[in-house]
This record gives C-alpha cells, structure tokens and sequence, in this order.
C-alpha cells in the first residue's frame, strides 16, 4: 500500500472528477492521501474531503503564498479545524521566496506562529520552501529540542540541509521533479539520503512525472514517482512501498485501514499473527491443517515472518481498539523480541497488550521471559487445558514436564503484578470444574473456557 503525503485535491482542477481521481488511486493501491490545506478556506475544504472519502487525510495551516493577509487570530482557526479526527498534521507552512505573493516578514511571522502551535498541540508539520533555504533551515533548527516533528515536501534545498533536516528527525520527499530530465541535483540527493527518512508525494496537481509531463497530476501517479525512487537507490518496488509507508505511518499515524495482512480484528481487538510456529502439537489445534479464523488466512511460514515494523505499520493508532492481542495459530513467544518491539510500541502510543502463550516461552527461549514483560504485556492468557500432567502431554504432544515449567511461568507473571487468565478448551474428555478451581483456589488467577480454535 503506498501513501501520498501531498496532493491539494481541494484545487479547481479536480471539480469534475474527483471520485474518478480517487478510485483510480485505490486501484494503483494507494492506501492514504494527505490533502494538505493553503488557506483558512481550504481548510474547511480539506475536513470536508476527510470526511467523504476514508482514504483522505487533511493538514491545516496556511501556505507562504497566502500569508500577505497573515493576522495572529487566524492561528485560534487553524487549532480548531486541527481538533478534526483526520486532521494529522499542521500545513502547508513554509517560506517561499520565488514567487513574490507575500512580503517576508508576514511569511515569516505565519510560518513561526504556525510552528508553535503544531508544538504546542504535537502535531507533525508539512514545509513548503523555495528559494528560502537558508531562512527556513534556520527557523525550523531552532525548534529542535521542542519535540517538533516534520516533512520537507518537494524537497529542493541542497544535500547539506537534507542531511541536517534528518538529522533532526524530519522526512523529506520528492515529486514527480525526480524524474525531470534537468533534476541530475535531486537524483543526486535522493541517492544519498536513506530510504528511511524518505516519504512519496505527488503535489497534485502540481510537478506531473515523466511521462506525463504537461498533464493534471493526481495521486495515482505516486506508483510513478516511487518506481524513480526504485531505480535510482536500486531497490525493490516492494520495499520502497513498504519503507516508505511506514514512514508516513511513523510521522503521520495513518496506515490507510485496519487489519491487515499479519493483523486480523476481531471484535474490538486486534489480533497480531506472530507465527505458526509452536513447540508443541494439540489435538485441538488446526494450525496445520486449516490455520483460519473467520475470513482471515493466518497461514504463515517462516519465511514470511515479517519484522515487528510491518506490524507497527498495520497498528497504527493502538487506542482504536480496546486491545491487541498476541495470538494466532503459533506459539508467539518462539518470537518473542517481535513481541516486545510490537508491545513496546503498543504502549508508548496508549494501548492495551494481551500475550495469549501456552506459558512455555521462558523454555523455549532458554531465560526468564516473565520478568522481561512488565510495562509491555498488560495481560496473560495461559492454556492451561488441564490440570492432568498426563493429559496435559497427551492433548499437546508433549512431555509431562511441559506442565511444570507452564505453571512456574504463570507464577512468576501472576507474582510480578500483571493480570492472568488460565484457560482450558472445552473438551468433554477434560475436567472444567477441577479446572476452575484450581486456576482460581491454587493459582490465584482468573479462569476461563475457550472454545475450541
Ligand atoms: S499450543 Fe497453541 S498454537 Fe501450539 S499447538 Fe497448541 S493450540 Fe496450537
Ligand atoms: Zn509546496
Ligand atoms: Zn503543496
């Protein structure tokens, strides 16, 4: 799924087809775009668009171009309009000193006052800049330390200010310019900047690519401009995609949908499928055979196990649901750093985490997971399934032995404070009742059936 971080879909040009425009992007699997607003009236017309079409985003803010009007009352505006559910960044901002549509001072004035308020607020910020390269580094260098978040879009200052912009932390990107037969100087630039600090944009309807030069741009065309990308780092179409969605996830916190690939949601949770891997072998287990739940696939080899950033990326906001769970046909302690990274993140951005193990993780990773888990997992979920070692062998394929080192490890997460479920399936062979009581009388913790997978 690729992301236009920049396309003013509110302009003229698009009146007539702007339907069209959009289903031709979700056929080119665009997943997001960002409309980035020029004017207190485009910013009305950007939460309009936001809430019409599921796949537009909006910034707010006021362009250099229109800042010839610029009074300090505006800023009360843009902070309501940025109070919008898909209101995610402050922009268009930036100086612009080619054009001479505003006088310096005002453009200077709007571009700090904009950037206080997406510091105050946290809120990313888009720049626009022309031909104001050294004004706009050294405005934008003195909110480093502020926590001030950003994107360089249709980048155009020299390699030195790219390689200070990211340093700072901020994303720069390039338009469809990067594939302009005289654009040797940004092709030089995109060579050297990593793909990690890169984002795609269009500037539609603007900076059309090759080899449409001369024509309307619109978001569609950001296949093109990350197909340049591809080229000139020699990289994978795929990965460019894949790096660079993440990145406007990471600056943005949009992912263009819920769920997805290694994600499935169920309910008011989302479920991350971690592996199909396990160490044991349950009778009731169709991790082999059908691994599927609902519509969704959770077949997965070891060789598609992704990274815990394609998780991340398919998160996004964790406060959406009501809590991710680690769980699928797999074991998913076998990966358990992934879990952590995931988890990590997970809380960090105000969600809530469930680790669904059949407690043999500590084994499996030959240390003590339990106490690796506090502040990341919110919740265990421990199969217990019976309270026979000898069943407990049979139903999983396993030694006896298995059953000891679950129950220490549901000790050690029960004794370091965080909440514990025990469950069982519900078998006709396996006693629910002794179950219940020894989960609630011996082990302390909540007891509940499952049903079976
Ligand atoms: S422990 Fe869980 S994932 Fe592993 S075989 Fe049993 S039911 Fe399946
Ligand atoms: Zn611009
Ligand atoms: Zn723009």
């Amino acid at each position: 799924m690729l992301i236009d971080t920049h396309a003013h879909l509110f302009y003229p040009d698009f009146i007539n087809d702007l339907d069209e425009v959009i289903d031709r992007a979700r056929g080119k699997n665009i997943g997001a775009i960002i409309v980035p607003a020029t004017n207190l009236a485009s910013c009305e017309q950007v939460v309009k668009l936001c809430e019409k079409y599921d796949i537009v985003y909006g910034a707010v803010g006021i362009h250099p171009h229109d800042t010839a009007e610029w009074d300090e009352s505006y800023i009360v505006n843009i902070e309501e309009f940025a109070k919008e559910r898909k209101i995610v960044a402050i922009g268009e901002i930036g100086l612009d000193y080619y054009y001479d549509f505003s006088p310096k001072d005002k453009q200077i004035s709007a571009f700090r006052s904009q950037l206080d308020l997406a510091a105050d607020i946290n809120l990313p910020v888009i720049v626009h800049n022309r031909m104001s390269d050294d004004d706009t580094l050294e405005i934008l260098s003195s909110y480093c330390g502020k926590g001030l978040k950003g994107h360089l879009h249709c980048y155009n200052a020299p390699l030195e200010h790219a390689i200070k912009y990211i340093s700072m932390g901020y994303y720069i990107s390039f338009t469809g310019n990067i594939t302009f037969k005289k654009a040797d100087d940004l092709r030089h630039i995109l060579r050297s900047v990593s793909i990690d600090n890169l984002l795609l944009e269009t500037d539609s309807p603007f900076m059309t690519p090759a080899p449409h030069r001369g024509k309307r741009n619109e978001p569609s065309n950001v296949m093109l401009v990350a197909e340049k990308i591809a080229e000139i780092k020699g990289m994978a179409m795929q990965e460019v995609i894949d790096r660079t969605s993440y990145n406007a996830f990471r600056l943005y916190g949009i992912n263009g949908g819920e769920g997805g690939k290694y994600t499935y949601k169920l309910y008011d949770a989302l479920y991350i499928n971690i592996t199909n891997r396990c160490n044991a072998n349950c009778v009731f287990c169709s991790r082999k055979t059908d691994p599927s739940i609902k519509d969704y696939d959770l077949g997965l080899k070891k060789s598609e196990e992704p990274d815990s950033s394609v998780y991340i990326n398919e998160i996004g906001d964790p406060a959406q649901y009501k809590e991710i769970v680690f769980c699928g046909y797999g074991e998913p302690t076998i990966r358990w750093d992934v879990v952590k990274e995931i988890a990590a993140y997970v809380k960090q951005e105000g969600g809530r985490t469930r680790l669904n193990t059949n407690g043999h993780g500590s084994y499996i990773n030959k240390k003590n997971i339990a106490s690796e888990m506090k502040g990341l997992i919110d919740e265990v979920s421990v199969s217990l399934n019976t309270i026979s070692r000898s069943q407990y062998a049979e139903l999983m394929g396993i030694d006896q032995e298995m059953f000891d080192v679950m129950i220490e490890f549901t000790k050690q997460v029960r004794d370091s404070g965080i909440e514990v479920t025990m469950t069982i399936v519900d078998l006709p062979e396996v006693d629910a009742e002794k179950a219940k009581k020894f989960t609630e009388e011996e082990m302390k913790v909540k007891f509940r059936v499952r049903s079976y997978f």
